[in-house]
């Protein structure tokens, strides 16, 4: 590709003469051809790199080019946290813009898709493309407008629940997207690997009854009296619980029931889930405690995820045992996995600080192939080689001490923790040092300031305690960041009376001066509007606040070249790592905090011989084995054999986890087949009018099904065959099935006509007498009816196929693959949903009194 990246820089270079006019033309024109020739690609990357270079300072870089061309291949490319992914976008994401289908860029959180849109776009709009933005409180009008642009920045589960939404729309006109053209996912990892475990659950609400909360009380009663290993047997690795023999009898027993899977009557589901909840999920680690409500944690990212709740009834297991208020239980309406959603569109791509060590994942399942980007300065942090602790105790304490050795100096520390309790902890250890430390993790009060927080994380003398990646996305600069700086100072100088009035005294007199001009022509919350979207608000705003901020920006940049040196002098940023993580990826999103664009900076792990990932997979030998040879628990070993083994426990749970996530997406994708089919119809039902032949369809198949049916039974009387069309078609027969006629006839094919005939006649006549009453009553009510049966057998069959994967291992004996028979299953649970639907819908429109009064 070097020689498409040179013909770019030639190309650009003729470009900088030109008037911003002629660049917009030149956008128009190329906008005007179809194809993605070589030609073309290399033009309109010169035309984004010069306007960007125009509208927000930044030239892309050659790696950033080179990114650019492999994100429109629809690859994914690794590049180092602060290397400018965000710019890298804009290339392939306006060039496969041009053609009015519509771009996806998705994000891991609203700040940044935000944060984002407001910065690019101002490249797209000069480019001529449209933009829009989604959030979870957008209108619906909003979302149709912002699907309906160029370019749309979203986050992915945003993305995920509207396409759910979508396909349960009663409506055309409450459908937002379009259908889907190119997606390119910023942090790839974090949506495709870390949340790919939990598959996202549109879900209806019904009050939880009676029974069913008294059910779920008993069964944490009984669960309480099982015994660990004689009755059940607990696999931490998998999140799992398994009844023994000894279990399951004496559940029975204690039940007094035959067996626990009796369809009208089933046990087994709650009683795990009451073991589970018990057992395996945890307070402030798997979940936590929001006004009265169970909140899930996201075990990788930290994040809470406030509108998921767990599925089969384990979220209100969870409430029992917390003794919270039972949410009203839910039925799955509709779901699916971020595998097979995002492989809906025709071209996905995706950028990442971490991706090469999922590489085979992203190949098997995405079948997307990772390229690794070069940094443009060479890095230069010093990743230090573990300490491994004995004790957990010992561990923290050196944490600490690590970390007041850092705050002495001034050198800022960022401390990695895996779970809020472990972050909270040590936020107390710290208190107690009279450490004055920050503290990051999903707790609500402290997410608002998520991204305020990383970014000032790179001052002198700060202690920043964060789970897992949060504030992923957001760069900390050595020194802290200066445009958060200048925002902050506005704010507290323009809105905050108090320290207005200290200020005054020190600031030169024309900031005062123009802070009156400020207030003469803004309003109150047109001030706050725009000092909330500063810096990209700027050349929008009025040139009292853009002059104010210019004076900030002077002194805030000063101050901050210098800190930023000091910084630098210090040996950059310390990254202290408390945990190894369950996969190295999220080691190296944590590392890679540090050290970027070629700053100094220093990692290093603290890791002890009590971490959860030692103890479940590393085994006890070395435990033993350390023990014996080193007596002193304070000590750190630093040893290749217990790094070695480190990395095998690692390499094992990233193992366990993959197996997981396939075998989900292996689940998934036999319901996504069906999935599709279903949207599918359901879509043409709302955009065609095809009722009416949908409707003549079925009672066809009806009648199709019964001839098969007789065909069987040829031969037996002709009683036993009248019955069973009696019974078959519970509606009057009489409608198309004449008293003389006998089933005789019936097994001649040529016959079917006939009772179609009768079909089509009998429906017409309903028509007729239906618009008799009110022009156009029987279409528009079908379409209602129709819809409705259709979503309440499909959430049926989704229940039912939660249910057999749930206890799948249950029911299979030994040999059978359960995958294989999940299918069986599933086709045909789908095959009796559509005869349901068939049945269903003849039922209503030919038996409802409407039509017949
Ligand atoms: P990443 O997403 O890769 O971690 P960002 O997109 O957040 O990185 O960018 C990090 C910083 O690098 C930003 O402050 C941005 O202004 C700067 N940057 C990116 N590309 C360029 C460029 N071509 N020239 C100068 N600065 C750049
Ligand atoms: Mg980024």
């Amino acid at each position: 590709m070097k020689k498409l990246i040179y013909e770019i820089k030639e190309e650009s270079k003729k470009l900088v003469e030109k008037t911003d006019q002629e660049l917009q033309e030149l956008s128009a024109i190329l906008k005007k051809k179809a194809e993605h020739t070589d030609k073309r690609i290399v033009k309109w990357f010169a035309l984004v790199q010069e306007i960007s270079s125009r509208t927000i300072g930044l030239k892309h870089f050659d790696t950033q080019l080179l990114g650019g061309l492999l994100l429109h291949q629809g690859k994914i490319i690794e590049m180092k946290t602060g290397e400018g992914k965000t710019l890298v976008s804009t290339l392939p994401v306006s060039l496969n813009a041009l053609t009015g289908k519509g771009v996806h860029v998705v994000t891991v959180n609203e700040y940044l898709a935000e944060r984002d849109h407001k910065w690019m776009g101002k490249v797209y709009s000069k480019l001529g493309l449209t933009t829009g933005l989604i959030k979870s409180q957008s209108s619906l009008n909003e979302k149709q407008k912002s699907y309906n642009s160029d370019i749309t920045y979203v986050t992915n589960s945003e993305l995920v629940f509207d396409y759910l939404r979508d396909s349960s729309a009663y409506n055309l006109k409450e459908m937002v997207q379009r259908p889907f053209n190119f997606c390119l996912i910023d942090e790839i990892d974090s949506v495709l690997i870390d949340e790919a475990r939990t598959p996202l659950i549109l879900s209806t609400n019904a009050e939880a009854k009676p029974e069913t909360k008294n059910k779920l009380y008993l069964a944490k009663a009984i669960a309480n009296l099982l015994k660990r290993d004689a009755h059940f047997q607990l696999d931490e690795k998998r999140k799992d619980i398994h009844l023994t023999e000894n279990g399951y009898k004496e559940l029975k027993k204690r039940l007094g029931k035959k067996t626990l899977y009796d369809p009208e009557d089933p046990w087994i589901l709650d009683i795990l889930n009451a073991l589970k909840a018990k057992y395996l999920f945890k307070i402030n680690k798997d979940y936590i405690i929001l006004k009265n409500k169970i909140v899930i944690v996201d075990e990788f990212t930290g994040r809470i995820m406030e509108d998921r709740r767990w599925s089969m009834g384990l979220h209100e297991s969870v409430e029992i045992k917390e003794k919270v208020d039972i949410g009203s239980s839910t039925k799955t309406k509709s779901s699916i996995t971020y595998q097979n959603f995002f492989t809906l569109y025709p071209t996905l791509s995706g950028m990442s600080g971490t991706a090469k060590t999922t590489e085979k994942e992203f190949k098997d399942i995405y079948n997307l192939e990772v390229i690794v980007l070069p940094t443009v300065k060479p890095l230069i942090r010093i990743d230090l080689p573990d300490y491994i602790y004995q004790t957990e105790l010992a561990k923290w304490k050196n944490v600490l001490l690590q970390s007041k050795t850092c705050f002495e100096k001034g050198q800022p520390i960022l401390i990695g923790t895996s779970t809020i309790e472990k972050s909270e902890f040590l936020a107390e250890f710290f208190k107690f040092a009279k450490i004055p430390y920050k503290i990051l993790n999903a707790k609500p009060e402290n997410v608002t300031r998520e991204s305020e927080i990383i970014a000032q994380a790179g001052e002198r003398y700060a202690v920043t305690i964060a789970t897992n990646m949060a504030g992923r996305g957001t760069d900390i600069i050595l020194g802290g960041n200066p445009k958060f700086r200048i925002k902050q100072k506005l704010r507290e100088f323009l809105l905050d009376n108090t320290t207005n009035i200290q200020y005054s005294s020190q600031m030169q007199s024309d900031n005062i001066e123009y802070s009156a001009q400020i207030w003469r022509e803004y309003s109150l919350a047109m001030l706050i509007n725009d000092l909330d979207n500063l810096p990209y608000s700027l050349d929008k705003c009025k040139s009292s606040l853009k002059n104010l901020y210019k004076n900030f920006a002077k002194n805030v940049y000063a101050k901050w070249e210098e800190e930023n040196k000091l910084v630098k002098e210090l040996g950059g940023l310390f990254v202290l790592g408390t945990e190894r993580h369950e996969t190295r990826r999220i080691d190296n999103q944590l590392q890679g905090r540090a050290g970027r664009q070629g700053d100094p900076g220093v990692s290093q792990f603290f890791v002890s011989l009590e971490d959860d990932l030692i103890k479940v997979f590393g085994g006890d030998n070395i435990r033993k084995w350390v023990e014996y040879l080193i007596p002193d628990k304070d000590a750190p070993i630093e040893s290749n054999l217990l790094t070695k083994s480190l990395e095998n426990a690692q390499k094992k749970v990233e193992l366990y986890n993959y197996d997981l996530r396939k075998n989900i997406f292996q689940y998934d994708d036999i319901l996504n087949v069906q999935r599709k089919q279903l949207f599918k119809i359901r879509k043409e039902l709302l955009r065609e009018n095809i009722y009416e032949q949908l409707f003549l369809r079925f009672s066809e198949y009806a009648v199709d099904d019964f001839f098969a049916k007789s065909l069987l039974i040829s031969n037996s009387n002709v009683y036993v065959i009248e019955k069973e069309f009696d019974n078959y078609i519970t509606y009057d027969k009489n409608i198309f099935l004449t008293q003389e006629r006998t089933s005789k006839i019936f097994l001649q094919e040529k016959e079917k006509i006939n009772v179609y005939k009768e079909l089509w006649i009998s429906n017409d006549l309903r028509q007729a007498k239906s618009n008799f009453y009110q022009l156009g009553f029987l279409k528009s009510t079908r379409a209602i009816i129709l819809l409705s049966i259709l979503d309440f057998y499909w959430t049926e069959h989704i229940e039912r196929m939660g249910y057999i994967r749930e206890t799948i291992s249950w029911r299979s004996y030994g040999q059978q693959n359960p995958l294989v028979e999940y299918n069986t299953e599933a086709f045909k649970s789908f095959k009796l949903m559509f005869e349901q639907i068939r049945s269903c819908m003849l039922y209503y429109f030919i038996k409802n009194p409407i039509n017949y009064s």
